[in-house]
């Protein structure tokens, strides 16, 4: 098997009280494992087994939709479990380089968190919310895509970047402990968010960029 799920860097129950236990375990044994598998199994046998996940997922349209929802799936929760922390939350640390480029672009932390929140609220249905490198001009921005679709996804999104921070948005991220109350659970994000992740994160998307 090419791909495989990744260990959590963290227990089922550390997150709490933000994010419940069983929904960690299900959304990790039963939704990432099953994007996982899927994945696998479309590559199996073809010149992709051997591509790493964001080359396949530049490319994207060119394959199956069961591809590109599961190429989706496999790499966005990945992003998602890492930019998480028992010890998250709060702001970047003053004078580092996430917290320089947040202020430069939404003049504070509030605003940008405004923004994001706004855009989460605002996705319809299943998908995902994103902080993101513009690669051509080094700029960060905020978007968001339905279903397992991700800004790398470049020749089908409308605002394509190098991801940097993300938003599962689905129900089955949220709806055990939160039911419909999506606002609730995007508060309940903010309080884990691990932002020394997310500038590392911003610094291998610069990287990438530098030498795309
Ligand atoms: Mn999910």
């Amino acid at each position: 098997m090419k791909f495989q799920l990744p260990q959590l860097p963290y227990s089922y129950d550390a997150l709490e009280p933000y994010f419940d236990t069983e929904t960690m375990r299900i959304h990790h044994t039963k939704h990432h494992q099953g994007y996982t598998d899927k994945l696998n199994k479309a590559i199996e046998g073809t010149k992709l087994s051997n591509e790493p996940i964001e080359h396949i997922l530049r490319e994207v349209s060119k394959h199956s939709i069961s591809l590109r929802n599961n190429a989706g799936g496999y790499f966005n929760h990945r992003l998602f479990w890492n930019i998480l922390s028992p010890n998250g939350g709060g702001e970047p640390e003053k004078g580092s380089e996430i917290q320089k480029a947040i202020a430069q672009k939404y003049s504070d932390f509030d605003n940008f968190k405004k923004s994001f929140k706004e855009m989460a609220m605002n996705r319809f249905g299943s998908g995902w919310a994103w902080f993101s490198l513009y690669e051509p001009t080094n700029d960060l921005f905020i978007s968001s895509t339905p279903n397992q679709d991700n800004p790398l996804m470049d020749d089908l999104v409308e605002f394509p970047g190098i991801p940097v921070l993300g938003l599962d948005l689905w129900e089955h991220a949220y709806y055990l402990k939160f039911q419909n109350r999506r606002a609730d659970y995007i508060d309940a994000f903010f309080q884990l968010v691990d932002w020394k992740t997310v500038e590392r994160n911003l610094e291998t998307a610069r990287r990438v960029a530098s030498m795309a």
